[in-house]
């Protein structure tokens, strides 16, 4: 890493610091270390990797945008999105949020094993949208 983005950063439901510094790339537009990140999240799609970090970060910030009083554990993520943002979400996002399921009383867990599978199977066009999005997702509320 040639220089650090030294920003504040929230995002407390994204632990692992190889994401963290990608989420601090995007918030700080530097396209450089952006890349680099990707590259290290795309490179490591491990249980207790970089992107299983991310994409957990994303499943539990969309199920507290996305959860009301009537909501049922377990969900997955895409059956808990609201119609309209389900829609948006890109057809491999959609695949992968349906796959990541949100459990526990208060919906305060989340498995996504399956979906770190299905998100292998992806080619490569595919996953970078799906990190796009995760990103995106993870960031909406950082302001
Ligand atoms: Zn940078």
């Amino acid at each position: 890493m040639a220089h650090r983005h030294p920003m504040k950063l929230n995002a407390e439901h994204v632990t692992h610091p190889a994401a963290r510094r990608l989420l601090r790339a995007e918030t700080a537009r530097c396209a450089d270390c952006r890349a680099e990140a990707d590259a290290a999240a795309l490179d490591d799609i491990a249980p207790d990797g970089v992107f299983a970090s991310l994409l957990r970060g994303f499943a539990l910030v969309r199920a507290e945008q996305w959860r009301n009083r009537h909501t049922r554990y377990p969900i997955n993520v895409y059956d808990l999105a609201p119609p309209d943002e389900g829609r948006r979400m890109a057809i491999p996002t959609r695949e992968v949020a349906r796959l990541c399921v949100v459990e526990g009383r208060a919906g305060s867990n989340v498995t996504i094993q399956d979906a770190l599978v299905e998100f292998s199977l992806l080619g490569d066009a595919d996953q970078a949208r799906v990190l796009d999005d995760v990103v995106d997702a993870i960031l909406e509320e950082e302001g």
